[in-house]
């Protein structure tokens, strides 16, 4: 049995680690790319959304590359996520490949039972070895996220953005090859060393929070990497999403760990009080703690024509205007142009900038008590 599964981020990464610890061969498709993407263009409905095509493209790649199982994570609700696995298993059947999918589904209620699906993908894994497995996978995840959020602090304070940037791409890989905890510890202490001592600058920065469909706040290729093309105009980038919380939620059901859905939900009931699936209700939620946090703006993300991120957009409105929080909504699919969207970041972050300096010569007058003094300002 020769597995493969779709990318999201540096999902990869963990994923690979778990299933070798369950003994099984893995094939990674390759990085996506604009053949992955046309692959999946070329065989996916067009109405269908961005992640279902990209994740179409890794398949196709990966069966071509010697896979022959795909394991895909499972799901309900009012969106077409819940049809993915079995929507693209019929295009790739009607393509004539020869595989079986696997799919995992959240359990109803023990953890044991998600543990019980992991142990039947194993070659001959005893259930503490499918344990052992799955708590090395959530170690390496736990330390990219630490790094990721260090990167991410550190790209808009360097004047070195390029040996920022490449410093995230050697932790990825130095994390991938990883074999133990030591080494994980090791190799995250000294990316944390090296991007602290990068030269920094003193422009002003801005703090920005990414919400919106899950794969495209995760996956940079869907986003057109747009945390580091934040960083480089010196915006520091918040993802309301984390791998580790969404996969606590999704498919351990909450058992890992206390998580802060209930507070972003508790945020976006006065806005949104139920879900409309997919990540709609936090997308709002996590918009009002942004705002909450004294954060300048705030950028929604989606595949066009996601239908739970259509709906939080429209809330969002009402929420910037109560909360007084800047907030840009973009939508990709495969006609978005990379100037295009570099250009509504800039005009957004120009904004931004403007905005809070003015809040700031506002604060100055109301400090010395004398609104006349705006006027004398000019
Ligand atoms: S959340 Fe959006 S992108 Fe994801 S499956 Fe649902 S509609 Fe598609």
């Amino acid at each position: 049995m020769k597995v493969t599964f779709p990318h999201m981020g540096f999902m990869h990464i963990v994923v690979k680690s778990l299933l070798e610890g369950l003994h099984r061969e893995v094939v990674v498709p390759p990085p996506i790319s604009q053949h992955t993407l046309a692959l999946g263009i070329k065989y996916a409905p067009e109405f269908t959304c961005l992640p279902l095509k990209i994740g179409l493209g890794n398949y196709i790649e990966a069966l071509e590359s010697g896979a022959d199982t795909i394991v895909m994570a499972g799901g309900w609700g009012p969106c077409r996520f819940g049809y993915y696995a079995q929507v693209q298993r019929d295009i790739l059947n009607d393509l004539g490949y020869d595989f079986q999918m696997v799919i995992l589904e959240a359990p109803d209620s023990k953890i044991s039972q998600l543990l019980d699906q992991l142990k039947r993908l194993g070659e001959k894994v005893s259930f503490l070895e499918a344990v052992q497995a799955v708590r090395f996978a959530w170690y390496k995840m736990a330390a990219l996220e630490k790094a990721e959020q260090r990167y991410l602090y550190t790209l808009p304070r360097t004047i070195d953005k390029d040996r920022a940037e490449q410093l995230w791409e050697q932790v990825l890989s130095h994390i991938d090859q990883a074999g133990s905890r030591k080494a994980i510890d090791d190799i995250l202490a000294q990316a944390m060393l090296s991007w602290e001592n990068l030269p920094r600058h003193h422009e002003p920065l801005l703090r920005i929070g990414l919400v919106g469909e899950v794969y495209t706040v995760l996956e940079p290729f869907s986003n057109q990497n747009i945390a580091r093309s934040l960083g480089r105009l010196n915006a520091e980038v918040t993802n309301s999403v984390q791998l580790t919380e969404w996969l606590n939620d999704n498919l351990f059901k909450g058992h890992l760990f206390k998580s802060r859905t209930t507070h972003i939900n508790a945020c976006a009931r006065p806005y949104l009080p139920c879900s409309v699936g997919g990540h709609g209700r936090e997308t709002v939620g996590a918009t009002v703690d942004f705002a909450q946090q004294g954060y300048d703006g705030v950028i929604q993300v989606g595949p066009l024509t996601c239908m739970p991120e259509i709906v939080a957009q429209t809330i969002l409105l009402r929420v910037s205007k109560e909360e007084h929080i800047p907030c840009m909504t973009i939508y990709f699919d495969e006609h978005s142009g990379t100037a295009g969207i570099q250009t509504r970041l800039e005009a957004f972050a120009d904004m931004l900038r403007r905005r809070k300096a003015l809040q700031a010569d506002y604060s100055d007058v109301q400090q010395g008590g004398n609104v006349c003094a705006v006027h004398a300002r000019g």
